[in-house]
């Protein structure tokens, strides 16, 4: 048997099935069909399942295609076969447009001719109630039963260009051939997408539209372009995303080699518990966590479809920019202007050229003409004009891409530019994208997109500008370090499951001071001494043993922000001040209707920063991770970033630097610098206590204390929420 030979050579036992091994078998039946069968293709010419028959045979398909029809016959001298099984030869693919009830049966007829690969395109599945999904359950089962993957149902097929040209879906219009893999979870966008890309002159290496994504999914089609050569690039449009950790692991990785543009549709249901803490309400408030996937991911989000191909254009064409400089020419002055405005708008630099820039510039340039950047010609400015300055700027050094653009010349076409830009573009250049805008011609340059495009073209500067922008945000990732998610040896992870059971036994929720320090002690995560007292007295005993400044906290039943119920008294000397303050405090809750049952007394720690580190457990998302500027105002301020687990090294130390209270940490207003390293350490080891620990549902850290560099940083409050998670 095959698969014995196969394991004899996996060493260990260990499965030597890679995931592109495994998704080039899942999409392998699809791209690469030894045959197909269309199954209802009727008498009707104009039925979908003549048209998507048609289209497979008008694009020259090589290889046997079979047109299926329960009641047999012939089109247009084409047999027509009752059942897929009366097909003369072996199907690998079959495209089913078959009435919904008819389905299942068909399936089960594909399963029995061993088809490896089918595509349903008949609706009336999961999207239209209990009756469909039932039905959609069956569809599944059968397709699990033969080893069939399965694409739709409700879906609009697909089409190929490489190895073969195969055009399996229903509508007149087509892709050009190119490098672009297009992934979408609409199929009715395709139509639409294949008359913006062809207006682009970008071609696609494949459209694939997966409908109620019963099987195969966005993540089988990554895997497998990320190792094709005929893909440099992966587009998105998704409405859902099926595991979004699995998506985040794997998009991360392939990102990192091709770039992935996304466009996101509907209404993102980000799966949050009702929140509790601090943390929980950070994340609410902090935007959608998908945002937070994709940029995590590395991948390229964009608003519209068209924005999406915009950039396709630009990155298939053009390499990535290494920085966010750009050099600027013009025939129109208001032009630069504007399109330098729009520079500053989205991030980008316009610098001053290098005087040798400048010079050369000059040399073929009038005097009245504008060399710093904006170049601006004038519009007087003829043919060679254009050519030689961008010739001289792609060569500057001092910039990382180039937006060459022209309002209707007085002296030659647009045409006649355009080719002596492609020009420029062939030279042997420094690697700078150039990107063209032509103001006021709504048309694209022929020149430019015919074919293959080349340089991508737009008819708003602006637009060329946002496009160039998300190019250089895709090259920041590309130049990122990958990080690496650190193993802490010395976590204590069974201690840490049996606090955790024994709490859950008792059905506590909230797991009380000790238990939640004892949690952070197993993961090296430090926590400010703690002592507990049931009494003013013996509150004052332990202030006299801790000796110095303490702070003396009381604990109530029901008593969460300690702080507004005057439940926190800080800078406490000595025995007797203890044991006031805490009289007074207990009177204080009692009149406001909290039964004091205890005291925590802890030293004072050294005045810092304060940050809060938490982690919320997503329903869909797991452990997301939390860092912001702590203390009792942090929902005031509101300043935070967040990540979902697991996170690397990489990623801590950007959670931190991107606070808007970043620096306060590097030592403001005369301050001693603060040891970020520890506070990055800390985060790192509750994102890892957060991945073992699924029944955490929300842990906040509030407020950690961050001492001066090489001091640490301690945590003074710690509350931890369990919930028994569905998955344990
Ligand atoms: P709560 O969040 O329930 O109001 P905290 O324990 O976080 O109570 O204390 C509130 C504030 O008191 C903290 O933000 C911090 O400024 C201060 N504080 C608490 N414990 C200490 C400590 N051990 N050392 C120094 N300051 C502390
Ligand atoms: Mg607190």
């Amino acid at each position: 048997m095959p698969f014995e030979l196969e394991l004899a050579h996996s060493p260990n036992g260990a499965s030597a099935v890679s995931d592109a091994d495994e998704a080039t078998k899942t999409t392998s039946p699809f791209l690469r069909p030894r045959s197909i069968a269309v199954i209802g293709v009727s008498h009707n010419q104009d039925s979908l399942g003549s048209r998507l028959f048609q289209n497979i045979i008008d694009g020259s398909f090589p290889r046997p295609v079979y047109a299926v029809n329960k009641s047999g016959g012939t089109i247009r001298e084409v047999a027509l076969y009752r059942s897929v099984i009366d097909c003369p030869g072996p199907v690998d693919l079959a495209l089913v447009i078959v009435p919904a009830a008819a389905v299942v049966q068909t399936a089960e007829e594909c399963g029995k001719k061993g088809v490896k690969g089918l595509v349903v395109i008949t609706a009336g599945f999961s999207e239209t109630g209990a009756e469909g999904s039932e039905r959609q359950k069956d569809l599944l089962a059968v397709c699990r039963r033969y080893g069939m993957r399965l694409m739709g149902p409700n879906c609009s097929g697909f089409v190929s260009t490489h190895p073969d040209f195969l055009n399996a879906q229903f509508t007149p219009y087509k892709p050009l051939p190119g490098k672009v893999g297009f992934f979408s979870q609409s199929g009715a966008l395709g139509a639409a997408v294949f008359e913006y890309a062809n207006r682009l002159g970008l071609g696609l290496s494949a459209f694939i539209s997966v409908g109620n994504e019963a099987d195969v999914s966005a993540l089988d089609f990554i895997r497998v372009w990320k190792d094709d050569d005929n893909t440099d690039l992966i587009l998105l449009y998704l409405e859902s995303l099926g595991d979004p950790r699995e998506f985040l692991r794997v998009a991360r990785e392939v990102s990192k080699k091709k770039p992935i543009l996304v466009v996101k549709g509907g209404r993102s249901t980000t799966g949050l518990r009702a929140a509790h803490s601090h943390t929980g309400a950070l994340v609410e408030g902090s935007g959608s966590l998908i945002d937070t996937l994709f940029a995590q991911a590395g991948l390229v989000r964009t608003d519209t479809l068209e924005e999406m191909l915009d950039l396709a254009a630009l990155l298939v064409t053009q390499p990535v920019p290494r920085g966010n400089r750009v050099g600027i020419v013009t025939n129109a002055g208001g032009a630069g202007i504007l399109t330098a405005d729009a520079c500053e708008e989205f991030g980008l630099e316009v610098p001053e050229l290098s005087q040798a820039t400048q010079t050369a510039l000059r040399a073929f340039l009038r005097p009245e003409a504008s060399v710093r950047n904006p170049v601006d010609m004038l519009a007087s400015s003829v043919l060679t004009d254009s050519a030689s300055a961008a010739r001289v700027m792609v060569r500057d050094a001092g910039i990382d891409g180039l937006i060459v653009l022209s309002a209707p010349p007085l002296f030659f076409t647009l045409d006649e530019l355009s080719k002596k830009i492609l020009a420029v573009d062939g030279e042997e250049r420094p690697k700078i994208p150039i990107v063209i805008s032509f103001l006021g011609s709504f048309g694209m340059s022929k020149v430019l997109t015919d074919g293959m495009a080349r340089i991508p073209c737009y008819p708003i500067p602006r637009m060329a500008v946002q496009t160039l922008s998300r190019a250089v945000a895709y090259g920041r990732w590309l130049q990122k370090p990958p990080g690496t998610v650190p193993a802490f040896p010395g976590i204590r992870r069974s201690e840490s499951r049996s606090l955790i059971d024994s709490a859950s036994e008792f059905g506590r929720n909230w797991l009380s001071p000790e238990d939640a320090n004892s949690l952070l002690a197993f993961y090296g995560i430090p926590t400010v001494k703690t002592a507990k007292a049931s009494s003013a007295d013996e509150a004052a005993r332990a202030a006299s043993e801790l000796g110095g400044k303490v702070v003396l906290k009381g604990v109530a039943e029901g008593l969460v922000h300690k702080s507004d119920e005057g439940a926190v008294r800080v800078g406490l000397a000595g025995e007797a001040e203890t044991r006031e303050a805490a009289e007074a405090m207990a009177k204080r809750l009692a009149a406001a209707g909290h039964e004091v049952t205890g005291f925590l007394v802890q030293p004072m720690i050294p005045p810092g920063p304060e940050v809060i580190v938490g982690v919320t457990n997503n329903l869909a998302f797991g452990p997301v991770v939390v860092c912001g500027a702590g203390g009792v105002l942090v929902e005031l301020l509101k300043d935070v970033s967040v990540r979902i687990a697991p996170i690397t090294d990489v990623d801590a130390s950007e959670m931190i630097s991107s606070l808007k209270t970043y620096p306060a940490l590097t030592g403001y207003r005369g301050a001693p610098p603060s040891d970020v390293p520890a506070l990055r350490e800390i985060i790192l080891r509750v994102a890892a206590l957060a991945n073992d620990l699924p029944e955490v549902a929300e842990l906040d850290l509030n407020p950690i204390i961050v001492q001066p560099f090489g001091s640490g940083a301690i945590v003074v409050d710690a509350r931890v929420r369990l919930e028994r998670s569905s998955k344990t």
